[in-house]
């Protein structure tokens, strides 16, 4: 293949090359209707399909019955951030999980709608770990408890979920979605940016159990009430149409690469290259989070110099490897490895980081 990089940008982020090359062929000419899915109408036959197509996929691979919705929305998952309490904190408090920079946001958002609880948070120590689920306290009356599965910037991620009986479960799931098995009907809503696991920017991927959706508060501009979307099946104005199709594009390939099961096994084995790196030469990676709350997605660690992590980054950069990169909030390396990366990809980084080791 021409050029390709190993990309392990934080997001927008690589894409399956067999996805990108399927999209190429149909560009021109989208099963004979002489133009592109992009050209077409929303409302065509061949749009349709693509949306619920797309919505069936999401339900099969997650294990998830028809009392979910499946919408495909626009401006990010920093929109949920406001829509989620516009729409349910219509009473009492709703509780947050703050885990690092995403929780955070969307916190301050909640606070413009209602009374915010913390119900647990890592802002001492750096958010360096995800809060013991026993420590996680709010009332059994709380509007929803809201999580950030997986912290891209931190590095951390959670790998149990907090019992919250009847209090709605939500979840920001924006960088880590889709890439390993879970019981995803403990969850009243999801949600994700596309453009870390499941397709590029634009399109924001919310599942919603009926009930939750009922709970909706009336009266709010019809955009920005869920049950627009729900009942329209993201139809009610254009939605991002060329997303969604790559979204579905996205989907049909994890699902022939064994589905969120397959994904889990080899994004297990990713993780363990670059892991198994840091954790033999502790004196020169060090990882900066706690390792019962490591990231599969985001691997975050310093070098003993801001010096050799830019040099790092710069002869990566020559050898094929981008975007590794820490957020510039908090510095460093961060190895990104989302479902698309391939095992060769977190293979050849981990030797050339090994190499760099030997050479500093
Ligand atoms: C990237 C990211 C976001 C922001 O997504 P946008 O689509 O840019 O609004 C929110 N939450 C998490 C966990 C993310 O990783």
């Amino acid at each position: 293949m021409a050029n390709r990089v190993y990309n392990f940008n934080p997001g927008p982020s690589t894409l399956p090359l067999e996805v990108l090359q399927k999209a190429q062929s149909e560009l021109l000419d989208y099963r004979g209707t002489g133009m592109s899915i992009m050209e077409s109408s929303h409302r065509s036959a061949e749009y349709d399909e693509v949306n619920e197509s797309t919505m069936t996929l999401v339900r099969d691979l997650f294990g998830l019955d028809d009392s979910y919705h499946v919408m495909f929305l626009t401006g990010g998952a920093s929109s949920q951030f406001y829509m989620i309490p516009m729409n349910f904190l219509t009473k009492g408090e709703a509780a947050y999980v703050d885990t690092g920079s995403w929780s955070t946001k969307a916190i301050k958002e909640a606070k413009l709608f209602g009374d915010v609880k913390v119900a647990a948070s890592s802002k001492e120590d750096d958010y360096k770990y995800i809060p013991k689920m026993d420590d996680i306290k709010f009332g059994t009356d709380s509007a929803y408890l809201h999580i950030t599965t997986n912290n891209t910037i931190k590095g951390t991620q959670f790998h149990s979920l907090p019992d919250t009986g009847k209090v709605p479960l939500i979840a920001d799931m924006s960088s880590d979605i889709a890439s390993r098995r879970m019981d995803f009907s403990r969850f009243s809503m999801i949600y994700a940016g596309a453009q870390k696991n499941l397709g590029p920017s634009g399109v924001t991927l919310v599942i919603m159990r009926d009930d939750l959706l009922q709970q909706g508060k009336d009266g709010l501009p019809t955009m920005l009430t869920y049950k627009t979307h729900a009942e329209k099946k993201s139809l009610y104005n254009t939605p991002p149409t060329f997303g969604v199709y790559l979204m579905k594009l996205v989907l049909e390939w994890i699902r022939d690469n064994g589905g969120l099961g397959g994904m889990e096994k080899i994004n297990a084995a990713k993780k363990d290259r670059i892991y198994e790196l840091i954790d033999s030469h502790p004196d020169f990676f060090r990882g900066t989070v706690e390792k019962d709350s490591r990231s599969w997605m985001n691997i975050t660690l310093r070098l003993p110099s801001e010096e050799l992590e830019k040099q790092l980054i710069t002869e990566a950069k020559s050898a094929g490897f981008i975007g590794l990169k820490g957020h510039r909030s908090v510095g460093g390396i961060r190895v990104s490895l989302y479902n698309a990366m391939t095992l060769e990809g977190a293979e050849k980084l981990a030797a050339f980081m090994e190499d760099f080791r030997k050479k500093n």
